[in-house]
């Protein structure tokens, strides 16, 4: 295959050898890989954006909270606020940005529609960063859908070199990498250089590496939500730096090997099972009983919340 890449040595190769950016590389990619037309991956992607972005709208219109009551309502929040800017410094585009991300993220707590680009989990830094970017400079649709497929093709170097997995790499796989892509589709729909979007890349996973899955009663909320709302300022931050020329001093490729390294130290505890982090706090405890009474409530044996088969079985 061609346009076939592991890491960013082969991107970059293919950028300067068919003097095209890092989107197109992917789109061809794509295209060789799933023997589909351009023209049918640009068709597909689209579909994809308009879910994103039907997510977005639903997320800041409404106050609906999640089933646990622990998120729902702040992007809506975050968003009137933009209206006035009252006592808020952050940029506009960033805090848009902000907002639509824990919109987007909301909705997956709510259990409507997303798109896992690259997870749940992380689903709300991408359409938060380029939409918004999007809105700012008034750029056309395509510019958007390159950001999209620029972001993709680093989210598929992460999966190559190390995962996307949260079970396997605690939340630095999910929105540390989503930051990571974030980043780069900026970069791209900015005007920069192949390079500077792995720049970009790389600032910002490097800023995540670490950061451990630590989910209230193992739901997808807290901390969740918030943190995509600050991955997509952090995202914003990390493609500003590229754009003004500075440069990662450890390649994309490297920070991702570092983030396979140290997903594979990181203790079990912090890797989605709710057993260490802030899912241990007296707040994170308290939700786990919430679950556990509920469950024993509405399903389960009197005595140890089993299922009710199970109630059956020995009845
Ligand atoms: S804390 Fe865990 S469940 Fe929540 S976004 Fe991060 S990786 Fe996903």
């Amino acid at each position: 295959m061609e346009y076939a890449f592991q890491n960013t040595e082969d991107v970059l190769k293919l950028t300067k050898k068919h003097r095209i950016p890092v989107s197109q590389v992917a789109i061809c990619y794509e295209a060789e890989f799933s023997n589909m037309k351009v023209s049918a991956i640009r068709n597909k992607m689209k579909k994809r954006r308009d879910v994103m972005y039907a997510a977005v709208k639903r997320g800041i219109a409404t106050s609906e909270r999640s089933k646990m009551g622990m998120v729902g309502g702040d992007a809506h929040k975050l968003y009137q606020r933009i209206k006035h800017m009252k006592g808020m410094m952050a940029s506009k585009v960033t805090l848009r940005a902000m907002a639509y991300a824990l919109a987007a993220n909301e909705q997956n707590a709510c259990m409507s529609r997303i798109v896992a680009f690259p997870t749940a989990g992380g689903s709300g830094v991408l359409p938060g960063v380029l939409f918004s970017a999007s809105e700012h400079m008034h750029s056309a649709k395509r510019k958007l859908l390159n950001g999209l497929f620029c972001a993709a093709a680093v989210g598929l170097i992460i999966a190559e070199g190390a995962t996307l997995s949260a079970a396997e790499g605690g939340c630095q796989a999910e929105v540390g990498a989503a930051v990571a892509m974030a980043a780069a589709g900026l970069t791209e729909m900015r005007g920069g250089m192949p390079e500077q979007c792995f720049d970009a890349a790389a600032i910002a996973l490097k800023s995540y590496l670490g950061l451990v899955c630590d989910p209230l009663g193992g739901l997808v909320e807290v901390p969740c939500t918030k943190r995509n709302g600050i991955g997509a300022a952090a995202a914003i931050a990390a493609s500003d730096m590229a754009i003004a020329g500075i440069k990662s001093y450890i390649p994309f490729d490297e920070v991702v090997w570092a983030m396979k390294n140290i997903g594979q130290s990181m203790s079990s505890k912090l890797k989605e099972t709710a057993l260490g982090g802030l899912a241990m706090t007296p707040t994170g405890q308290k939700i786990k009983q919430k679950l556990i009474d509920g469950y024993k409530k509405s399903n389960g044996c009197e005595s140890c919340g089993h299922h009710v088969s199970h109630k059956r079985r020995f009845s």
